[in-house]
């Protein structure tokens, strides 16, 4: 018997459990005998791996909260076992550091989803704290019979917001609108805020909800000032859809 091959077990002995210790007793000795305590520091640089009832410390150690430390003291003392034990099989590390990249890339991902939500899913009213002074539907002397916006009771120089992502497709004199803007929103549905006294947005600009397409007015066919928010799915008349409808179904609280 020579030192080399007893050398885990020597070391694994003098470190690890009692029970390994019980079951590695006699060739301790045997070692301790033949080649003397000073091989041990030599030992302890062998490249050997350790015996398998240790490997599982390691990873026990290496894989849990212990190895991690805690608020509240150091890591257990199970972890400064595994950490005086050699170094665990070649594979362990890759997997650790697999392990890191992916909770990188998972912060990475959750970051930029935020960021994207932020930046794309902003919607809002288009105005808030006044009252509605015409509902959407109801029936009146509108070319299509019925109302098909929701006119909000705000007085003149009030800013007028976008309600969500999208572009401007037109910013201008409309008629009966008066000054008027549309907006062809990310949903392919169409936002017209009318009767505007200020235009602050053009055509090709790309708006998020809560970016300031003008300021109410009382131009064009309008009895008062008030702002007329109407919904559309596509740019005709009468394709209109009830504007707070469509507003609570992206999240916006239009109570
Ligand atoms: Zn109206």
């Amino acid at each position: 018997m020579s030192a080399g091959p007893a050398a885990p077990a020597v070391l694994a002995t003098l470190t690890g459990p009692r029970t390994l210790r019980r079951a590695l007793a006699g060739s301790l000795l045997g070692a301790l005998v033949i080649a003397g305590p000073w091989s041990v520091p030599a030992a302890a640089t062998g490249a050997a791996p350790a015996p398998a009832p240790e490997q599982a410390v390691v990873q026990a150690g290496a894989y849990g909260p212990a190895a991690f430390g805690t608020a509240s003291g150091p890591p257990s003392r199970a972890t400064q076992r595994a950490a005086a034990l050699p170094a665990p099989p070649q594979d362990q590390p890759p997997v650790l550091a697999d392990l890191a990249v992916l909770g990188e890339s998972w912060l990475t991902a959750v970051s930029a989803s935020l960021a994207g939500a932020v930046n794309t899913e902003l919607w809002t009213m288009p105005v808030t704290g006044f009252p509605i002074s015409a509902g959407y539907g109801i029936p009146g002397g509108w070319a299509a019979g019925r109302h098909t916006g929701t006119d909000f009771a705000v007085p003149t120089g009030t800013p007028v917001n976008a309600v969500g992502p999208g572009t401007v497709v037109f910013a201008g004199d409309w008629g009966d609108y008066g000054k008027a803007v549309l907006i062809e929103m990310a949903d392919q549905h169409y936002t017209l805020y009318a009767h505007l006294s200020e235009i602050h947005v053009q055509e090709g600009q790309r708006v998020n909800g809560g970016v300031r397409a003008g300021l109410s007015g009382n131009t064009g066919r309008s009895t008062g000032p008030h702002l007329h928010f109407e919904v559309r799915t596509s740019r005709a008349y009468g394709s209109d859809v009830d504007p707070l409808a469509y507003l609570a179904g992206h999240g916006v609280a239009t109570g």
